[in-house]
């Protein structure tokens, strides 16, 4: 048996736990019954943040804006990520005109930003979009391990 880890839910953001070999039973939240795994990545704001970044389940985060040209042609290789990446880590994006204090505490200074948060700290970062092969490299080497 391997060690419990926690993770947050897409839809109520409520923390759950559970074996780590359970992660590929498409799990359900505790809380609101709803699939933990959505193959695609989920919108985080300042509200619920926390609750994804502090898991021990990696985030992968996606700092964007509506008006940024690279932003929009990187969305569909991070939303094909997340169907790779899932269930060993969760991706997420962060809108950075409405999450302007995230945006501020992680210095975010160009768009796309690319951060990899595990247990509350960030454990990589990628400033600028990358081709879907290159990103799943990124991926690879840079997600930390359960
Ligand atoms: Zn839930």
């Amino acid at each position: 048996m391997s060690e419990p880890i926690t993770l947050a839910c897409p839809h109520c953001h409520r923390r759950n736990r559970l074996a780590a070999e359970r992660l590929d039973q498409t799990p359900r939240c505790g809380a609101c019954k709803e699939s933990l795994f959505i193959g695609a990545p989920v919108d985080l704001g300042t509200a619920n943040f926390n609750a994804h970044a502090n898991a021990d389940l990696p985030l992968v985060v996606d700092f964007w804006a509506s008006w940024c040209g690279p932003c929009k042609q990187f969305a569909p290789v991070f939303t094909q990520a997340a169907g790779t990446a899932e269930p060993r880590a969760r991706l997420a994006k962060v809108d950075t005109e409405a999450a302007q204090e995230l945006a501020a505490r992680f210095a975010i200074r160009s768009i796309p930003t690319l951060l990899i948060m595990h247990k509350g700290k960030e454990v990589a970062r990628l400033n600028g979009a990358l081709p879907p092969a290159e990103f799943q490299r990124w991926l690879t080497n840079n997600l930390p391990g359960l």
